[in-house]
């Protein structure tokens, strides 16, 4: 039973929802079945405008506030949150097609997180004093005013949460741009923050494919984006933010390596690899989808791998014994098995037998491709779904040479006993994020964010404040003026 998940209207502008009947209709899909749950439409010229125009009227009242005041509202958003796990989880999936196992642990309840998390640290947000002899000078951390952030589907509710919480702690507005493919979370966080006490106009959604997007972020009362996409979008938008030199967080893709070396923990390092390539179906940004494994292990490694994962329990996202649901959309389902296609081409092996999949709704079954070399397109490509490489190696200079070649840098992860070469690899390796013996575990209290083409600025901890605020410097002047003229 899928029941209403219609949401009132398809934006959410100056504290209410907002509908404009001109724009055009998005349907919104349940992956588990292809079934619409939903009918949204695209945010016209009129609805971009009113969200921006509203952002613009709130931003300074809010910024005025105290922040333990602004901290108080975030922290009682995230309490309704918690209140409402359930419903919200079930929203999720059926926007996404995760499973409820993973949304009922990873999505809201991150978001929830974000918003204690900055709620919590608002008020501690200043700046520094700087002794200059007889003369001082003191630092504030401002916001930066109207900010965008646009969103990926993969993650869609914690990705609002993880921009809307830091942004909103220092005194920002936001208007926030789903993905055209899962835009039901974003609705109910608006709602959310309201009924938590949010002054209309500070935090609003509107709806739209890429082009929405592009009149967000070219807007000149616009001051900084942020973005979390693949890297074509990255450079699109990053080029587009310069044109009015704003500021931008470019969260990006990645296809990070995850090294396992003979002396590891041989099932804690399985669990992580099939962790890093199967959770959400393969669609999360850090997942380590070349798994490099030192040759003397990498039998024993495959044979377990191979065991594991023909035990994943794939199905309706709906069911709650449901460990792998389908991927988000057909045209993703499409290019992944496309991928898979040429993997087998180029002469990667698959291991094991493919586990079956219902044949409703966009599913791919989890793929182990061995052999596979540096070169082949599977091992460079960004796949985005339950496809994982497993390469072998024999020195530790070889893998992390290997590990940093590509152009991406988000994170990585190394399963070893030994403590100085897992501390060597972690700074050896270039990625915003490093994993020792675990993966994929992002908390709010750790940045996130990559390097190279993986993106700039971080998200999460205190580092992020960093990227929602600016400094600025006042000088006190306690004597005379020297002027030399
Ligand atoms: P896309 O890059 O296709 O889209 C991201 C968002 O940008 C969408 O809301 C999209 O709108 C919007 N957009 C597209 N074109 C423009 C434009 N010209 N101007 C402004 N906005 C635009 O990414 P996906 O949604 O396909 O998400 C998957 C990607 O996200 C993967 O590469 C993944 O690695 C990355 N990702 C990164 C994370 C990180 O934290 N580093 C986390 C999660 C995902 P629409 O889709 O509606 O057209």
């Amino acid at each position: 039973m899928i029941g209403n998940v219609q949401p009132a209207a398809s934006h959410f502008v100056d504290g209410r929802p907002l509908e404009d009947a001109g724009g055009t209709e998005m349907p919104v899909h349940f992956p588990g079945t292809g079934a619409v749950i939903a009918t949204v439409r695209e945010a016209t010229g009129a609805v971009i405008e009113a969200a921006l125009a509203a952002a613009e009227r709130a931003q300074p009242a809010w910024a005025a506030l105290k922040p333990v005041e602004r901290g108080r509202i975030l922290l009682r958003a995230a309490a309704i949150i918690r209140d409402r796990a359930e419903a919200l989880a079930r929203l999720e999936t059926l926007d996404t097609g995760k499973p409820l196992s993973e949304t009922r642990v990873a999505d809201w309840p991150s978001g929830a997180d974000a918003l204690e998390y900055f709620g919590g640290i608002a008020a501690t947000i200043g700046g520094e004093t700087i002794p200059l002899g007889e003369d001082w000078a003191y630092t504030l951390r401002v916001p930066l005013g109207v900010t965008v952030g646009i969103g990926a589907w993969n993650y869609p509710s914690q990705v609002a949460c993880w921009k809307a919480a830091p942004a909103l702690a220092c005194g920002n507005a936001m208007v926030f741009k789903p993905s055209e493919l899962t835009p039901l979370g974003a609705l109910q966080l608006a709602a959310i923050l309201t009924e938590a006490g949010l002054p209309p106009g500070v935090f609003n959604v509107v709806q739209g494919r890429g082009g929405v997007g592009e009149r967000l972020v070219t807007d000149p009362r616009v001051a900084k984006v942020s973005l979390t996409g693949s890297v074509p979008t990255g450079r699109r938008v990053y080029a587009a933010a310069a044109e009015g030199i704003r500021h931008v967080t470019m969260e990006l893709g990645g296809k990070s390596p995850l090294l396992v070396f003979e002396d590891a923990d041989l099932d804690a390092a399985v669990g992580a690899a099939m962790l890093g390539n199967f959770y959400s179906a393969g669609q999360v940004c850090s997942n380590g989808t070349r798994v490099f494994v030192q040759r003397r292990v990498r039998e024993a490694f495959l044979e377990r791998l191979a065991a594991r994962t023909s035990a994943i329990r794939i199905g309706d996202p709906l069911d709650e014994a449901t460990q792998m649901g389908p991927l988000v959309s057909p045209a993703q389902r499409d290019k992944v098995l496309g991928y898979v296609a040429k993997g087998q081409e180029e002469g990667a092996r698959i291991v094991g037998a493919l586990p079956e999949v219902p044949e409703s709704g966009w599913f791919v079954p989890p793929v182990i491709f061995a052999g596979v070399t540096d070169g082949m397109t599977v091992a460079r490509e960004e796949i985005f779904g339950p496809v994982m490489c497993v390469l072998d190696f024999d020195t530790e200079a070889e893998a992390v040479a290997r590990a940093n070649g590509t152009d991406y840098g988000l994170s990585a992860g190394v399963f070893t006993r030994d403590l100085a070469r897992a501390h060597r690899v972690a700074r050896a390796i270039r990625a915003g994020t490093l994993w020792i013996n675990t993966y994929n575990l992002t908390p709010v209290e750790v940045p996130f964010g990559g390097s190279r083409l993986s993106g700039v600025g971080r998200e999460n901890g205190r580092a992020a404040i960093e990227h929602w605020t600016e400094v600025r410097s006042v000088y006190v002047g306690m004597g005379g003026v020297d002027a030399p003229f």
